[in-house]
């Protein structure tokens, strides 16, 4: 028994063993990973999963390779923490200049580093709680300030929704009544915050990602955690915007106002949403591109609730949609950017949130840091990648839109020649998506056996790995929807392959043959 399989991922191993996904990968170069088969040759994998968008330079980048040895022979420092250090201060000049120029957004951003995609949007919804409470702060010493201020002699008025929120009389004492009302001010600012997701949300598997990430299977077992997501369908957005004070979105403290020597009190809003979070290519979720609408509801609703927008870029930035940050596309204008994956260049673990400046709680920087986060190795293996990406005449970037087109055209036609077969083709930039029919109606027993077990895609997987050399897997919430992220080198001869392959299957699945799709 293999090591992996019995001390790393018991339950998984299995899965993949019986799809034909066991394959032990021991190279990695360009657009392809390497195994050997059973007779110890070495077979050459097309690798369309890209490290689920991590490597949309491919693998090894040569030029990032030449430049990454010559940091390890200069000896950078990557533990070099509590110092200025100037990777990470290098990085954050170019990551700014390329955000203000996308975002249009002039006063600048500010950068907190980190190691992978959840971390970085745990720590971009950390910063969200450390404004929120911050804020809240400063409301209740304001509040305070107003109680200790009233003199004891005044009386209140109270309205009679307020005598029953604060549970006293009117006739009760004016001492009475204050104690009651710091009491249910207290409340109120106890309660507990509420983060907002899409449907389909994909954020990532830590405790608070894994809250706000859609799926069940992450996050159904947090319940007791008590963390409140509301998870909202796109299209409901405009709704709420339109209808804001019937969602239960925020909490309402009673402040002081004496007026002609009587106290009165006035509604005092507090925030309970943390922030919104949204990517604006869903990867995980089926590969669902926002569209600008949805974008422009996402922002009115920011404004409505005074919280931040929290673009997840993590998958979708980067350059995998053609530009640094997929929000741009879109006019998503977020508060907060979370990058990872393909920043890293396919070399390093690395991962940030920039933070509009006018969005910095200070004093954040004191309280967050990480072993790993800003080493000085990783921020310039991603400042030469960016670098590689956007800069010279003719730069790398502009192949995302090119061969995202000549991919997306054919899965497109494979669309239009098997409706039967293929729900749906979705893509931006090369993170592009092919949506299956469920097959549970499927004359075929098999194949009903196969929608139970929510495997269709794995079973594409298993064909396109075993019988043409590709590797792809559907996305981590939605099985009947096959993900490809590949490289800006892809060639013509690639996209031909994986069309042929495609064919073959989509002709598997309309004539419900199982044996053909379980058969290498
Ligand atoms: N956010 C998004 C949008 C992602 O796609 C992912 C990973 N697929 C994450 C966060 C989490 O990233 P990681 O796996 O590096 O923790």
């Amino acid at each position: 028994m293999d090591n992996y399989i019995t001390l790393c991922k018991p339950t998984l191993s299995k899965a993949l063993l019986s799809i034909g996904l066991d394959k032990k990968y021991f190279k990695a170069s360009g657009n392809y990973l390497y195994y050997r088969n059973s007779q110890g040759e070495e077979v050459e994998v097309l690798d369309l999963l890209g490290g689920y968008g991590a490597t949309l330079i491919g693998h090894f980048h040569p030029q990032i390779g030449s430049r990454y040895k010559d940091y390890i022979e200069q000896k950078v420092p990557f533990h070099n923490q509590f110092s200025i250090r100037e990777g990470a201060g290098e990085l954050s000049t170019l990551l700014n200049s390329r955000l203000c120029h996308e975002t249009n957004y002039r006063d600048g951003f500010q950068f907190c580093y980190t190691s992978t995609g959840a971390e970085t949007m745990e720590i971009a919804l950390k910063h969200a709680e450390y404004a929120r409470s911050l804020e809240l702060n400063a409301m209740q010493q304001q509040l305070k300030a107003d109680y200790d201020s009233l003199n004891p002699q005044y009386s209140y008025h109270l309205l009679p929704q307020q005598e029953r929120l604060l549970g006293v009389s009117r006739l009760a004492s004016s001492h009475v009544i204050k104690q009651a009302l710091v009491r249910y001010n207290t409340e109120q600012f106890n309660k507990h915050p509420i983060f907002i997701a899409l449907e389909n949300a994909f954020h990532g598997k830590m405790m608070l990602t894994a809250n706000c990430t859609h799926h069940p299977m992450y996050r159904a077992f947090l319940r007791c955690l008590n963390i409140e997501t509301r998870f909202l369908s796109a299209h409901v957005v405009n709704e709420i915007v339109h209808n804001i004070e019937h969602h239960g979105l925020w909490g309402e403290a009673l402040q002081p106002e004496v007026i002609d020597g009587v106290i009165h009190l006035k509604p005092l809003i507090i925030r309970r949403v943390v922030a919104i979070l949204a990517e604006p290519v869903q990867g995980e979720g089926g590969v669902w591109p926002l569209n600008a609408t949805v974008a422009e509801d996402l922002n009115k609703l920011r404004d409505s609730l005074h919280c931040p927008l929290i673009a997840d870029e993590v998958q979708s930035g980067s350059g995998r949609c053609g530009m640094l940050v997929a929000a741009s596309n879109i006019g998503l204008n977020a508060d907060y950017y979370a990058l990872s994956k393909a920043l890293g260049a396919g070399y390093v673990k690395i991962g940030v949130v920039a933070i509009k400046k006018s969005h910095i709680a200070s004093g954040f920087d004191l309280i967050q840091s990480s072993t790993f986060g800003e080493d000085d190795l990783s921020c310039k293996v991603a400042r030469d990648y960016l670098e590689l990406l956007f800069n010279g005449d003719d730069p790398l970037i502009k192949r995302v839109g090119k061969i995202s087109e000549q991919l997306g055209k054919i899965l497109d036609q494979l669309k239009n020649r098997f409706p039967d077969v293929i729900k749906d083709v979705r893509y931006q930039g090369l993170l592009l998506g092919i949506e299956f029919n469920d097959v549970a109606e499927s004359s075929s027993y098999l194949m009903q056996n196969i929608a139970a077990q929510r495997s269709l895609g794995y079973i594409i997987a298993g064909h396109l790995l075993n019988a043409y050399n590709i590797r792809v897997a559907p996305s981590g919430s939605s099985e009947n929807v096959l993900r490809f992220e590949p490289s800006v080198y892809l060639e013509q001869r690639h996209i031909s392959l994986l069309q042929r392959g495609l064919e073959r299957i989509c002709l598997g699945i309309r004539y419900a043959d199982v044996g053909f799709l379980l058969r290498p």
